[in-house]
């Protein structure tokens, strides 16, 4: 039963992973839209979005599903938004308000606006948020709640739709901020992408190694290495696109990085423990930051569970 009188009467969701499938269970549960019509690049992804029950329609494409659509969320790969904004063109209701979700706000706008008709809205967004896995099944109506989802309006459109697609955002539980596209695309460059290329490069990096085998990196993982490995486990095709659709601003950060491992490393050459002392002190604060605003969990080690004590005897000549 709808909480709320709906936003809009018809979302269409194109594309249905961990985010489109995440829109589609918070949308319902929260009725903030009429009806969901979805559809996915493949016949096995369709079939599972129609057994999972995530949309009142399933139809085989993108041009189908935005026809009659007030609200189009498109929840593919960055790399392929331009060719779906093509396909959706000519089919758009006017009035309705086309956005996606991608992590790249920048070429998102490049590709998808030239295709786009003036008698739309067109309001990109990111919902900061997310997990390591992927696939309809992954999602979840929560994802959402109490992150950011960052809205990328380009000039001229109109307030009123920017601001009804801000209400559905908050309606299933983000927070939403506006910006520009590229101080977006700057902004995630360190906050998210830069996490990621030094996940993916350190989780390489350990499995190259020659004097240190694979089973005593897994077997010693909880030093740090497998809080990376969750990251590192990441869609290949989404980070792919988000890195070569990125590229100024994570080349950008990349250098920033590099100066300051180069710093830390003639800090460790030169045992300068103040250096180190101070540097650890400063990044320590900005965790305090991040739990003090809410972004995380005060919990200990990520709030992991830990196992009892062992129950079993000491074997002789220990055991009393
Ligand atoms: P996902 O679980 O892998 O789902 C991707 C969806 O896109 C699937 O329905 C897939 O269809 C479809 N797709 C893939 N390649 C396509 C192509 N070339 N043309 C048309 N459709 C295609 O991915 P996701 O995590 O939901 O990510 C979707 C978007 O959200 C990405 O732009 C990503 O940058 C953004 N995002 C992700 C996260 C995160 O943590 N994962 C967070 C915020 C934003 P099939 O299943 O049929 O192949």
């Amino acid at each position: 039963m709808s909480k709320t009188k709906p936003l809009y009467n018809r979302l269409a969701l194109i594309g249905v992973g961990l985010i489109g499938s995440s829109i589609a269970r918070a949308a319902r549960a929260q009725g903030a839209v009429g009806s969901i019509v979805a559809t996915a690049r493949s016949e096995t992804t369709r079939k599972r979005v129609a057994e999972l029950g995530l949309a009142d329609q399933v139809v085989e494409t993108a041009a189908a599903a935005v026809e009659g659509a007030d609200l189009v969320i498109v929840c593919i790969p960055v790399g392929a938004c331009g060719p779906v904004a093509a396909e959706i063109g000519p089919h758009l209701a006017p009035g309705a308000t086309v956005s996606d979700v991608g992590s790249v706000k920048g070429s998102v706008v490049r590709d998808m606006a030239p295709h786009l008709p003036k008698t739309i809205h067109f309001v990109p967004a990111h919902p900061v948020a997310g997990t390591e896995y992927s696939g309809p099944d992954a999602g979840f109506a929560e994802l959402f709640v109490n992150r950011w989802c960052i809205l990328t309006p380009p000039e001229g459109q109109d307030p009123a739709a920017v601001e009804k697609l801000a209400a559905f955002w908050r309606l299933i539980g983000a927070n939403v901020e506006t910006m520009a596209p590229d101080h977006h695309d700057l902004v995630l460059a360190v906050t998210s992408h830069l996490p990621h290329l030094i996940a993916y490069t350190i989780v390489g990096t350990a499995d190259e190694l020659e004097a240190v085998t694979r089973s005593e990196v897994l077997k010693f993982s909880a030093g740090g290495f497998r809080d990376f490995t969750r990251i590192a486990a990441s869609d290949p095709t989404m980070w792919r696109d988000v890195f070569l659709h990125n590229k100024d601003a994570v080349l950008e950060m990349l250098g920033r990085f590099n100066e300051d491992v180069s710093a830390l490393t003639k800090a460790i050459r030169k045992g300068d423990g103040d250096a180190l002392f101070d540097h650890f002190t400063r990044t320590r604060a900005i965790r305090k930051g991040i739990v003090q605003i809410g972004q995380d969990s005060p919990a200990p080690d990520f709030g992991r569970a830990h196992e009892d004590l062992p129950h079993e005897p000491l074997p002789k000549p220990y055991e009393s």
